[in-house]
């Protein structure tokens, strides 16, 4: 089932999220939902807080990714719940990021390249395990969703003045999407 992409200004991207267990209701159920909502919008991520939910969960597919970005021609899908940042290490790069809540509006963001993190899998088994590139990449703008970050609050003001009227409209709905979304109510 493809779930609506809450859409900047809704409270629930910048909540407090909470860990979960084996015993969160439809937990299968709700990643299969996820999946089938990242692909229809044609994401690479989604975290839960995109789809309502104040919980520590994300997924990231960087398997679908066939261009230069995808240099080892791999990448990574997978499920990423309770997860904590150990390390993020290395010089900072520059990456044009966008994000399926704030569509059409993209902006470098600098991140380290190297980070070690802690997550449980779709199972509930605990893993340790190392990225970089853009699998770092993508899990670093996800990890920050369910911190209640978004990738716009890297954004220096000089570009933030120019994507100001865009964050405006989105924030207002006065966009039409390409995927089904949810935004916030409109204030009176
Ligand atoms: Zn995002």
């Amino acid at each position: 089932m493809i779930m609506p992409i809450f859409a900047l200004g809704q409270p629930v991207l910048r909540k407090e999220t909470f860990d979960i267990d084996e015993k969160y209701p439809d937990l299968q159920q709700l990643i299969e939902n996820m999946w089938e909502t990242m692909y229809h919008a044609q994401g690479v991520g989604l975290a839960a807080p995109q789809v309502g939910l104040d919980i520590r969960m994300f997924l990231v597919d960087t398997q679908q990714t066939k261009d230069e970005d995808n240099d080892d021609g791999k990448g990574i899908k997978q499920v990423f719940i309770n997860a904590t940042m150990l390390e993020e290490e290395g010089k900072q790069w520059a990456y044009e990021e966008g994000c399926l809540s704030i569509p059409e509006v993209r902006a470098d963001v600098l991140r380290k390249p190297n980070i070690k993190i802690e997550y449980y899998d779709e199972h509930f088994k605990k893993h340790v395990k190392e990225f970089d590139g853009i699998e770092a990449r993508v899990i670093q703008h996800e990890y920050d969703h369910v911190d209640g970050v978004l990738f716009i609050d890297y954004v220096k003001p000089l570009k933030k003045r120019l994507i100001k009227r865009k964050l405006d409209r989105i924030r207002a709905g006065n966009i039409v999407p390409e995927y089904r979304m949810k935004f916030a109510p409109k204030k009176r």
